[in-house]
């Protein structure tokens, strides 16, 4: 099955499955699987899945969010590009959000 890429169907796709979802995440609060259990499987699906994405040919997660920087990710960020570390491009700069 194709990775889909365009987050506008990614949209459609998550509202037409909305109750679906819902449902899922009812079952997953009550029931009685250990959360370790729970997390193991998560983690096997998201390896077989994640082996057949190219996040290069995304970027989509770069584009919809903002990624959260710690102190010291601009300089590294902007010194991997070949930038000044001082005055990091706008674009860069736009998108920062100090983590927590
Ligand atoms: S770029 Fe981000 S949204 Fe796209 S596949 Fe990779 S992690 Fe997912």
């Amino acid at each position: 099955m194709p990775i889909e890429l365009d987050m506008d169907k990614f949209r459609e796709y998550s509202t037409e499955a909305e109750d679906e979802n819902w449902e899922f995440r009812s079952f997953l609060k009550n029931c009685e699987t250990p959360e370790h259990e729970i997390y193991n499987t998560v983690r096997r699906h998201f390896r077989d899945v994640s082996r057949d994405i190219d996040c290069t040919a995304c970027g989509n997660c770069c584009r919809e969010l903002r990624p959260s920087l710690q102190p010291g990710d601009v300089a590294r960020l902007a010194r991997a590009k070949g930038m000044s570390e001082a005055q990091p491009p706008r674009g860069l700069r736009r998108g920062i959000r100090r983590g927590r």
